[in-house]
Formats: C-alpha cells, sequence, structure tokens
C-alpha cells in the first residue's frame, strides 16, 4: 500500500496554544485589572476581510482578549484612517492594533502600517520589526510565518541543516519565513515568479514552503521524497477552498503536509493572540507615560 503524509493538523496544535494562551491572558488580567485588548481596523466591505475579522474576534473570545472592532466605509480618507491609528496608538485599553489588508486603492498600506507604534504592531509588519527580525533581535513577528515555524517544530523533525525552499517572496509571507528559518540553522532558498527551473530547486527541498497564491500549482513531481511540506495559499474557486500544493500528489510523497483548510490558516490566528499578550506583556516592562 502507498505510504500517506502525516497530516499537520493546524487546529490540533491551535486548540492546545490558546489553551495556554488564555491562561495567560486571565493572569494578566487579574494583575492589572483590565483585559488585553486588540483593536482591528476594517475598512471597505470586502467579504474575505470581513470573514478574516469574524475569525480573529472568535479566537480573541476563546483566549480571553478583548476585540475592538473598528470598521469604516471604502470612501474613508487617509487623513481620517490616520487620526484612527493615532487614537489607537494612544489607547491604554488597546495593547495590538492591526489594519486589515488589502486597503481600498486610494489608501496608502505602507503609510498606514508605519503609522501603528511598532509595540502595538501585532501583525509584525511594522518596519521597525520587519529590520529586527532581519538582524535577529526578539520582535513581533509576522504571524503566518510564526505559525509555520511551529507548525514545522510539531512535527519533531530537526530543523538545524535542513534545507528549506520557499516559494514565493513577499514581505508577508516569503520573506519573514525565511529569516525565521534561518534563524533555526536551516540552508534556505527564495523562489519567486523568475526562479529557472523551479521544480529543480523545489526538489532538493526537506521542507517546502507553498506562499504563491495559485491553486496546485505545486505538483508532486517538485517535492523530495520524505519532505514536510507546508502550503500556505488560499486559493477560492467555485465555492471551495484549494491551497497551492496538489495535495492528493503531495501527500503521496512527502512525509508531512499541512492541508487547506485547517493547516496555516488557524496558526496564523492563534499567532496573532500570542503577539498580542506579547505586546501586552512588554508594556508592563516600560511604564505607560
Ligand atoms: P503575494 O502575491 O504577495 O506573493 C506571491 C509570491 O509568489 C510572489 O513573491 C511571487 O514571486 C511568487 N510567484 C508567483 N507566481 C510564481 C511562479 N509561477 N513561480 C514561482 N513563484 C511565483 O502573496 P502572499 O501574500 O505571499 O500570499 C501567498 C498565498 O498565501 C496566497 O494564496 C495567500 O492568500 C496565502 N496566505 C495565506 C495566509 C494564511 O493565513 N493561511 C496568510 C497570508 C497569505
Amino acid at each position: 500500500m502507498e505510504k500517506q503524509a502525516k497530516i499537520i493538523d493546524g487546529r490540533i496544535l491551535s486548540t492546545k496554544i490558546r489553551e495556554k494562551l488564555k491562561k495567560e491572558a486571565t493572569k494578566f488580567e487579574k494583575k492589572n485589572k483590565r483585559p488585553i485588548g486588540i483593536a482591528v481596523v476594517l475598512v471597505g466591505e470586502d467579504p474575505a476581510s470581513q470573514t478574516y475579522v469574524k475569525n480573529k474576534v472568535k479566537a480573541c473570545e476563546e483566549c480571553g482578549i478583548k476585540s475592538f472592532v473598528i470598521m469604516r466605509p471604502a470612501e474613508t480618507s487617509q487623513d481620517e484612517l490616520d487620526q484612527i491609528i493615532r487614537d489607537l496608538n494612544e489607547s491604554i485599553e488597546v495593547d495590538g492594533i492591526l489594519t486589515q489588508l488589502p486597503l481600498p486603492k486610494h489608501l496608502d498600506e505602507n503609510h498606514v502600517l508605519d503609522l501603528i507604534d511598532p509595540k502595538k504592531d501585532v501583525d509584525g509588519f511594522h518596519i521597525q520589526n520587519a529590520g529586527k527580525l532581519f538582524v535577529g533581535q526578539d520582535s513581533l513577528v509576522p504571524c503566518t510565518p510564526a505559525g509555520i515555524v511551529e507548525l514545522i517544530k510539531s512535527t519533531g523533525k530537526r530543523m538545524e541543516g535542513k534545507h528549506a525552499v520557499i516559494i514565493g517572496r513577499s514581505n508577508i509571507v516569503g520573506k519573514p519565513i525565511a529569516m525565521l528559518l534561518l534563524a533555526q540553522n536551516c540552508t534556505v532558498t527564495i523562489c519567486h515568479s523568475r526562479t529557472k527551473n523551479l521544480a529543480r530547486v523545489t526538489k532538493r527541498a526537506d521542507i517546502l514552503v507553498a506562499a504563491i497564491g495559485r491553486r496546485e500549482f505545486v505538483t508532486g513531481g517538485m517535492i523530495k521524497r520524505g519532505a514536510v511540506v507546508i502550503d500556505v495559499g488560499i486559493n477560492r474557486h467555485e465555492g471551495k477552498l484549494y491551497g497551492d500544493v496538489n495535495y492528493d500528489q503531495a501527500s503521496k510523497i512527502a512525509s508531512h503536509i499541512t492541508p487547506v483548510p485547517g493547516g496555516v490558516g488557524p496558526m496564523t490566528i492563534t499567532m496573532l493572540m500570542s503577539n498580542t499578550i506579547k505586546a501586552a506583556q512588554a508594556t508592563l516592562e516600560t511604564p505607560q507615560k
């Protein structure tokens, strides 16, 4: 009988981590007489963004974190959005701030991300946190890459010295996961849309991370036998969700694989909760003005 890869179940791992996070959040609340708080700013009516925000609010409830959802219409001006962020930066109830991306076209995403107080930047997208990650200093790390490291750790496989190949070089996934895997002493290769002979590179990967945004792009022939395959992709097609990896083919070759849905997605939100608790705890170390 053909061997099947072990499923790396992001839901089960998330539940375990969220139980621990809830204890930490409760401890914080008892000590500080206020709950940990996160503000989620949603501009516009994008249905996928609305679903993501709903899932984040649900995770907050599970972890004992208070969520403030700030919804504004798509026509919101840059000045109005900037003021919202400035107010949240000052709020003593809010430990973490995130703006749900993508923002409507007329708003400057980079400007908004860099306006968020880096200490409250629970998405880890502020240039200061990105810089800290790059030089290996403790920082708020982007949630999806942070979750990927936990998923790989959960396989029990050593990362040190392993060849990790990442397909995708975005600031949200590709680049930060490269830095995190480098910090785990992997040998890291980043591939992208201009990479030549992609399959030849991916076939050498002990750990393969696919963050492309193309349905079932990675086929069985691109995977080394026994590899750990992490599928970051979320591709909607005819009402169904697909990853960037052809699961049926990959699961016959890989040793471990994340499913879509139920792999990277739940861990991303769990890491957001973890970052929010970390940000709140850090405010205790640097007393408020
Ligand atoms: P992006 O569009 O910013 O980046 C995609 C990357 O894929 C680019 O760097 C590009 O160079 C590379 N690419 C495109 N075509 C390629 C090709 N033919 N060969 C090799 N590389 C190619 O996307 P992103 O924000 O990094 O997201 C990637 C995917 O992950 C999307 O499906 C997104 O929805 C998903 N995602 C999931 C989560 C989660 O929580 N599960 C979080 C973030 C992103």
